[in-house]
């Protein structure tokens, strides 16, 4: 899987494609509270590494890495914050679902590990893309170990590659490129 560093520049960037009054975040700095929403969201579902650590089993990339996980987390978090926020649930759902979706994405497209069970409880089967965007980051090894230094140089790579096509496009559709 990508670090959370992937995953939370993805998340970011994400949430400022979406449309508008998707995400009602009117949040004009990166540090403004209503970011931090899109990247809690696409990075949760590593959380699952918490349990893993306090019970030593293997279940990290299971339940929390599942369709029907991103549908009753979507659910529960979306009703809660518009019941608190008097909102709309539909469109903070759609938003929450496809932020937390980008997180199985980019796991999808990460070398190494069996792949993920998308469907379970429906299916066991493992899905994983076969060409991947992202090196494996092997946990165990350490953060000063070679392969993971190369991982995170390419994740953050990637991170300012779409954070410089996000202000390009801020940029352009508020005037000046053509000119
Ligand atoms: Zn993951």
């Amino acid at each position: 899987m990508p670090s959370p560093i992937a995953h939370s520049v993805s998340g970011y960037v994400l949430a400022k494609f979406l449309p508008k009054n998707l995400s009602k975040n009117n949040a004009s700095h990166w540090w403004d509270l209503g970011n931090f929403y899109p990247v809690f969201v696409a990075i949760f579902a590593d959380f699952d590494f918490i349990p893993q650590f306090i019970k030593g089993e293997k279940i990290h990339r299971g339940i929390t890495h599942t369709l029907i996980f991103a549908i009753g987390f979507s659910l529960i978090v979306s009703w809660l914050i518009s019941y608190f926020r008097k909102s709309s649930f539909k469109q903070l759902f759609l938003f929450t679902f496809i932020l937390y979706s980008s997180h199985l994405l980019l796991d999808l497209f990460t070398a190494g590990g069996s792949g993920l069970q998308l469907l379970w409880p429906l299916k066991d089967i493992s899905f994983k893309s076969i060409i991947p965007v992202f090196p494996q980051i092997y946990h165990s090894r350490g953060i000063f170990n070679i392969n993971n230094f190369i991982s995170i140089a390419w994740e953050l790579s990637y991170s300012v590659l779409i954070v410089s096509i996000l202000w390009l496009w801020n940029n352009c559709s508020s005037s000046k490129c053509s000119e």
